[in-house]
């Protein structure tokens, strides 16, 4: 993956070095090394690379591409934003019990939940 997308690494000389293009930021899954073809126009990525690509159009298309993405289902943003409003409340019930002295020493650790 590309991590300073301005850097001379990424980006290559096509056409006999008449034009200077973005390189793919595809890599190859054997060898581990980054493709060397320049990627399409407005897109990050080479046509071998999925740089034609559309993505899913239909609602259909969309429901397969996420079924087969699922792993288990267990993770949803659903159970994320559940999750995310437990801790909140936690935090504040948390923050009563040391302003009433029931709790001492260290508060929870990690960031204080939204
Ligand atoms: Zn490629």
């Amino acid at each position: 993956m590309i991590d300073q997308p301005d850097s001379a690494e990424n980006f290559i000389l096509a056409y006999g070095g008449r034009t200077r293009c973005r390189r793919c930021a595809a890599k190859c899954k054997s060898t581990q090394e980054r493709c060397r073809a320049p990627a399409m126009a407005g897109r990050r990525v080479c046509r071998l690379h999925g740089g034609k690509s559309t993505g899913p159009r239909s609602d259909e298309g969309r429901s397969r591409c996420a079924g087969a993405k699922t792993v288990h289902g267990r993770e949803t943003r659903e159970v994320r934003r559940k999750r995310a409003i437990a801790l909140a409340e936690l935090r504040q019930i948390e923050e009563i019990g040391f302003e009433c002295g029931l709790l001492e020493g260290r508060r929870s650790p990690g960031p204080k939940p939204r």
